[in-house]
Order: structure tokens, then C-alpha cells, then sequence
């Protein structure tokens, strides 16, 4: 009997039926965003309990049996792709809302709760759970904690770390770290659970979380605008920020070819602006007077028509026409018609973003005269996504592309991963963004807490020996 083989009998006995899913239906059950990686798992394991993962992880530790686990399965960088040899880890049976405490604004939560569910439950209860994203509906707390996902409201709200009070997790060897603190200051000694959050599954499995709320906004002001030059926008930026006194809660900007992509069929979405500008950008604010607020919104954005710094501008007038400038920014399946694509996630400081642009868009039609770029992402946290068509797929052309994009970070000091991780993807890139000294820490506190490498192995850091 191979290790896997006994692994998933002891495993068995522990689950019992519905417990585990094998062979085939794995597949049928988690399929990928992306072709680039396999789920190879002969099994894929449903606890239903943090103490089920703990014995699960206990036999596993023990035969030395890698395990990889997943949520929704949206992420975006190969972190919970398998191999033959490894056991997919599944949060989906632990999908509980245990707790909303409206006075004290926080929820408990199990690790397989889809983000939107959260977000549902929380509004029902006039709170907000601040995390958004275009996965909402796939993604997990679980996943998104392990990746410390970004989304639409950094700016206002900061990433997921940022919302995690507390959180219940299980290391490699079995034990249960139980680090569920509810209150907001907590300074007795290491905070933990930041161990967990980000770190894509290689130090532990969260299971259970509590997850700060906030008061749910009683108004909601959207616009999308035009702006003449990548200046403009920046000044855009301060003027909302310091016009809107906190309120600001999304700035995410378009380049004009990702604008023609999603205003032009098959894409459903009708441009509320002419295609005629370089930038674009979704405007919202949060606030506590629908009245008051939308008045200040319209005359900042009236101000900067004025003054020539939006060429144009279209304010949502209610919750339809709002949803129809999201779907804008979230319809990126239409990048898929660059196909083959490589897609990216990088953060610089923003008053570097336009000479960082404008050398990828030299390099990449040096290198590639027929190549195309579709820029846009969360710009107000300096926050690009980058996709890359050059008519070919495959590994090398994949490099070529990869150079251009991460090259000039380097020098920048920008981040090869503003919110998607690194998984397998950008392991070989690490080193662009961290130096040789973070990466030891890195492997040291790997090796600590999982003596035998057998928590999603291979992700994040290269195998021992290779250069990062
Ligand atoms: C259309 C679309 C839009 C997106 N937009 C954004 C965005 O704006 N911002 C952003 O940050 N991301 C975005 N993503 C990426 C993705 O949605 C996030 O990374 C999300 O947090 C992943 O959650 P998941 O449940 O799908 O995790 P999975 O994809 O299942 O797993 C992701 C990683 O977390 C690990 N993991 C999952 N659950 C656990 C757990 N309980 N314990 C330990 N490790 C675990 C996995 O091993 C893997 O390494 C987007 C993806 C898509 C498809």
C-alpha cells in the first residue's frame, strides 16, 4: 500500500461516509480558475469539525502525507493545485455562521463560508463585512484569510489581515491553535493568527475565524469618470480623498484597452462613457447621510470638471445603474479574448505606476510587435492587474512575459504580488520583492512549524536548493 492509499483508509475511518470524495468526482468538484494547474489528488477530505482536521492532520503528520487545502478554489496563482501524491483538504462542510454581535460588531464564523453568504448575513443585521471581491460568491473566508485577499475597499477598510480579530488554526502536526480574540486591541505577547493570514496554506489550516464588522453605510455615492492623463488621475485621487473626509471607499481605474474590452461585444456592458480618454475610473464613497453626502460627492466631481482634471463623468443615479458600473470592472472573463493571456497582480507606489506602464508597453512590443496589454485594478492602493496577450501560449513565451512585467519592480520596489499570493506561480519572483534575509525567516519559520514539509508543500518558497 502506497502512503496516500493508507493515509485516505485511516482517514476514512475517521470521516466515515460523505467524508471524503474520490477518484474522479475530486475533479468535477474543484475545478480551477485557469488551465495552468491540476488538481491531480486521488481524494479530497471534508472535515466537518476543527477536530476532524486535527485528526485528519495527526494521521498525516505522522505517515508524512502532504496536504493541500482548499475553499472556493478561485485563487489565482496555483496554490492549491496538487499532484498525484498529495490529499486536497476541503473547508466546504464547515460553511457555519456561528455568531453575529451586532454591539460588539464582530462574526464567528467557520473557515468554508462563501465571502458573499458573510456579506449577506452581515447586511441582514445592518453591519458590514467590508471584504469585497469579483469571486464573492466562490471564494471562502478560509481562502481568503490564507491568501490575506485585497479586493474593491482597501483603501477605506485595508485587506483581510486588517479584519481578522481572531482565528482557530491547525498545524501540521495536529495540534489546535485556538486564537479566537474578539476585541480589537490585543497586545499580550505574539499575535499569531498573523501567521496564518497570507501565508497560502503552508503553515497551518484555518478553520474558524472571528471577523471584525462595521456599521453598515447609510449612503452609497458611485461615479465613473474620464480622465485626460495619468497626472489627472493622481490628483483625482487626493481630491476625492481630502474632499470626501474618510468616506472614500474604491478607486479603481481602467486603462482605456481594458475599457474597450468590457464596452464591446460579447461583453454586455454599454459604455456610459465615450472610448475617447486614456484612464477611467470607478469613484465610491460610504457614509452616514445619503443627502448630505451625495451633494458633497457631486460637487467634488463638478469642482474637477470644471478645473479639467475628469474629462467626463457619469454618477449613479440608483442601485441598478451602480450595479451596472461594477459589472463593468468585474466582467474580467472578457480578457479571455486575448487568449492565450498571462494575467498579473503588482503594487507600486502610484506615482510610479505611469513609467513603470509605459516601459512594459515598450518592452513587451519590442519583444512582441503584435502584443497586447489590458491594464486595470485597484489603483488607490497602488495596485495593478496586468493582462499580457502575445498570440502564443507556452512555458517560454510565459517567461519572456514574466521578465518584462516583474523586471522594472525590482528597481521600483514594487511587489511581484500586490493580493494574489505567490503560490507556484510567482515562487521563482520572490526574490524580486523580499530580500535574501526575509526569505531565510521565511524558510526558518516553515521549518519550524512543519518539520516535515507536508502542509501544502512547494508553495510560496522554491524546494530547497533553488535560487530565488
Ligand atoms: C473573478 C475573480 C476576481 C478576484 N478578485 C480578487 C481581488 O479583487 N482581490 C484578491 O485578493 N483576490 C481576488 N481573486 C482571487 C481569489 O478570489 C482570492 O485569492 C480568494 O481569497 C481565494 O479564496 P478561495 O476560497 O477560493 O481559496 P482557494 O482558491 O481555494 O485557495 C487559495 C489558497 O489558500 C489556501 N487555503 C484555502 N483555504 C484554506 C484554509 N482554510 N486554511 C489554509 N489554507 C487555505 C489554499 O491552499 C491556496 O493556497 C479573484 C479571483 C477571481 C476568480
Amino acid at each position: 500500500m502506497t502512503t496516500v492509499e493508507s493515509a485516505v483508509e485511516r482517514i476514512s475511518g475517521v470521516l466515515g461516509s460523505g467524508g471524503i470524495i474520490l477518484g474522479d468526482e475530486v475533479h468535477a468538484k474543484l475545478s480551477l480558475w485557469g488551465q495552468r494547474w491540476q488538481t491531480d489528488a486521488p481524494a479530497m477530505l471534508r472535515p466537518r469539525s476543527t477536530a476532524e482536521v486535527s485528526a485528519i492532520l495527526k494521521i498525516c503528520h505522522e505517515l508524512g502525507q502532504p496536504v493541500v487545502a482548499c475553499g472556493g478554489g478561485t485563487g489565482l496563482v496555483g496554490g492549491h493545485s496538487t499532484g498525484a501524491g498529495e490529499l486536497l483538504l476541503s473547508l466546504e462542510l464547515m460553511n457555519r455562521i456561528e455568531e453575529i454581535d451586532p454591539l460588539n460588531r464582530y462574526a464567528v464564523v467557520e473557515a468554508g463560508v462563501p465571502l458573499q453568504t458573510l456579506q449577506e448575513q452581515a447586511a441582514a443585521k445592518k453591519l458590514l463585512y467590508p471584504l469585497d471581491l469579483g469571486a464573492r460568491g466562490t471564494a471562502t473566508v478560509g481562502g481568503n484569510i490564507s491568501t490575506n485577499a485585497g479586493g474593491n475597499r482597501v483603501i477605506r477598510y485595508g485587506m483581510t489581515r486588517d479584519m481578522v480579530l481572531g482565528l482557530e488554526a491547525v498545524t501540521a502536526d495536529g495540534s489546535v491553535i485556538s486564537s479566537m480574540n474578539k476585541m480589537i486591541k490585543n497586545n499580550a505577547g505574539y499575535d499569531l493568527k498573523h501567521l496564518f493570514i497570507g501565508s497560502e496554506g503552508t503553515l497551518g489550516i484555518v478553520t474558524r475565524a472571528v471577523l471584525r464588522l462595521r456599521e453598515a453605510p447609510l449612503s452609497q455615492m458611485t461615479a465613473f469618470v474620464a480622465a485626460p492623463d495619468y497626472p489627472s488621475v493622481l490628483k483625482l485621487l487626493k481630491t476625492m480623498d481630502r474632499g470626501l473626509g474618510g468616506m472614500l471607499s474604491a478607486f479603481e481605474a481602467m486603462w482605456r484597452d481594458f475599457y474597450e474590452l468590457v464596452t464591446t461585444s460579447p461583453a454586455k456592458n454599454r459604455p456610459p462613457i465615450e472610448n475617447i480618454h486614456p484612464y477611467y475610473v470607478l469613484i465610491e464613497a460610504m457614509g452616514g447621510d445619503q443627502e448630505g453626502d451625495q451633494a458633497r460627492f457631486e460637487a467634488i466631481l463638478g469642482q474637477a470638471l470644471e478645473d479639467g482634471t475628469i474629462a467626463d463623468a457619469v454618477i449613479a443615479k440608483s442601485d441598478a445603474e451602480r450595479a451596472a458600473i461594477w459589472a463593468m470592472r468585474d466582467d474580467v472573463g472578457q480578457t479571455a479574448r486575448l487568449r492565450p493571456i498571462f494575467a498579473f497582480d503588482v503594487s507600486l507606489p502610484i506615482s510610479l505606476m505611469e513609467g513603470y506602464v509605459a516601459e512594459l508597453e515598450k518592452s513587451l512590443k519590442g519583444a512582441h510587435p503584435d502584443g497586447k496589454l489590458v491594464i486595470f485594478g485597484h489603483l488607490g492602493d497602488g495596485n495593478v492587474h496586468i493582462v499580457a496577450g502575445i498570440g502564443q501560449g507556452g512555458e517560454d513565451a510565459r517567461k519572456v512575459v514574466e521578465d518584462i512585467v516583474y523586471g522594472p519592480l525590482r528597481s521600483r520596489g514594487g511587489s511581484v504580488s500586490a493580493e494574489h499570493g505567490i503560490g507556484l506561480e510567482k515562487r521563482a519572483y520572490l526574490g524580486f520583492s523580499r530580500s535574501p534575509e526575509e526569505i531565510a525567516l521565511m524558510r526558518t519559520i516553515k521549518k519550524a512549524m512543519d518539520p516535515k514539509n507536508i502542509l501544502n508543500p512547494g508553495k510560496v518558497l522554491q524546494p530547497h536548493g533553488t535560487a530565488h
